[in-house]
């Protein structure tokens, strides 16, 4: 596999987190030629998995669901990455060049990226602490509970606060085995913070046709329980009785090693173009990271597979001496029923957003979003065409002529849409 000149040898390059961005970060040092050694520690006691089928194939799966390996125990062996699973960092002594693990042993690095991720945000909402079935979505734990719950069938009314990618695709999920879904969401629409008002709609009644009840406008104040909880209070007066609740409204990321370390920690871990933090030795990957994204002007910390497993290759090069600076366009999918949500592009900033349908029995459109004349992304609902057409306009830069984009007669094709 390893090609390139072989660097690194009698060095450590230690990765906390072994999730998207730690595990590719581990196999793009090798692919770099590290021939040092790479040991990946993770909390999680589970061979590093795929963590988006959680709240969907894995959720919604009947007899067989396992969790999706990202790579066999046997070839991380065959690459010669030490894999220590069920271990936590709990503090980095930047000085010794050195990690203390939980349990008190001190693991010496040359290199250190911090791949450490984000955890479900749980939000001090009164009687939360003494209701039972209350779970966030984040990992394979709490998929584990949330099945063992539903589990006997007696327990079926679930509530999600949130109505963000992970409270949809979660409501789609349980809904399929059999569960009675509310969605509460405290904006006026769900995806309010990321996506236009027409999808928003779309995705409402998507699932209203499928049996779920989807409350916006009220935020939840309190939670009653007899130990288990029994129901979901609002601010507008309104009680949801329910068996589950299930929390899906946001994550907070874990910058508290960073930040006891002295690195520089703002909506994330700071890193340079290079992945680098503020101390030469030490990196920041995934959701974790706290960017510069070129295509965009703007500073971003991104939520994505494709953001963890872009910045790990960056990273990777970065620790053996070459600087590749980062500059992907970021991509992202939700699936919900049997629609695939596919996102290319930052929407932020828009100032016209053009509604495409495509002709057809099945549902399928896109939304293209633009600041001035400038394509900034493209949602597209059961559309790989243009999702991947927007693609490729938003890295060439190309100017469209938005009145044929628009025009629904327009056969979508670059030929077609580019301005003359
Ligand atoms: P994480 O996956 O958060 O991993 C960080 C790891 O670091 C964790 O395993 C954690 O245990 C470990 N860790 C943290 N601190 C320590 C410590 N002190 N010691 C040891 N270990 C530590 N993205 C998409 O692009 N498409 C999707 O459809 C999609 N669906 C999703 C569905 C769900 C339910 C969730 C939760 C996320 C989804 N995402 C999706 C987002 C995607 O999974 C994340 O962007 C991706 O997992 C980020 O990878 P990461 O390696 O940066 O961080």
């Amino acid at each position: 596999m390893a090609t390139a000149e072989k660097t690194g040898s009698g060095k450590a390059c230690v990765i906390i987190g072994a999730s998207h961005a730690g595990v590719s970060c581990a196999y793009a040092l090798r692919s770099e030629g590290w021939a040092g050694d790479i040991v990946l520690i993770d909390a999680d006691p589970e061979l590093p998995y795929h963590r988006p089928p959680l709240s969907k194939s894995y959720l919604a799966g009947a007899e067989g669901r396992a969790l999706q390996p990202l790579r066999s125990a046997e070839n991380y062996e065959r690459e010669n990455i030490e894999l220590r699973l069920g271990v936590r960092v709990a503090a980095i002594d930047r000085a010794a060049t050195e990690l203390e693990l939980g349990g008190g042993e001190r693991l010496p690095y040359d290199k250190l990226v911090l791949a450490v991720g984000a955890r479900a945000l749980v939000p001090p909402i009164p009687g939360l602490d003494a209701a039972n079935s209350v779970y966030p979505l984040r990992s394979a734990a709490d998929v584990e509970q949330i099945r063992t719950a539903l589990a006997d069938g007696t327990k079926r009314r679930v509530v999600i606060i949130g109505g963000g990618y992970i409270g949809l695709e979660t409501a789609a999920s349980l809904t399929k085995i059999g569960a009675k879904v509310k969605v509460i969401e405290r904006e006026e629409r769900v995806l309010a913070r990321v996506t236009t008002p027409e999808m928003s709609a779309f995705f409402t009644e998507l699932h209203e046709n499928n049996g779920v009840e989807v409350l916006t406008g009220r935020s939840v104040i309190s939670f009653s329980s007899d130990g288990e909880v029994t129901k979901v209070n609002c601010t507008d007066g309104s009680v949801h009785p329910a068996d589950v609740v299930i929390l899906g409204v946001g994550v907070r990321v874990n910058t508290e090693l960073a930040e006891a370390a002295g690195l520089t920690v703002q909506n994330g871990i700071r890193v340079n173009e290079f992945t680098a933090t503020n101390d030469e030795n030490i990196f920041a990957i995934g959701d974790c990271a706290y960017h510069r994204n070129p295509h965009y002007d703007s500073l971003v910390r991104l939520e994505s597979v494709q953001n963890a497993v872009d910045q790990a290759k960056v990273a990777a090069a970065a620790v053996c001496g070459r600087e590749i600076a980062y500059d992907a366009i970021p991509w992202f999918w939700s699936d919900q029923y049997d629609v695939k949500l596919q996102i290319v592009g930052l929407s932020g900033g828009y100032d016209r957003a053009i509604l495409r349908e495509e002709a057809g029995d099945d549902v399928k459109f896109s939304i293209w979003y633009f600041a001035g004349q400038r394509l900034l992304a493209v949602d597209a609902v059961n559309n790989a065409r243009a999702y991947v057409i927007g693609t490729k306009l938003i890295s060439s830069g190309a100017v469209i002529d938005q009145a044929k984009l628009a025009d629904p007669e327009t056969v979508l094709k670059p030929a077609n849409i580019l301005a003359e």
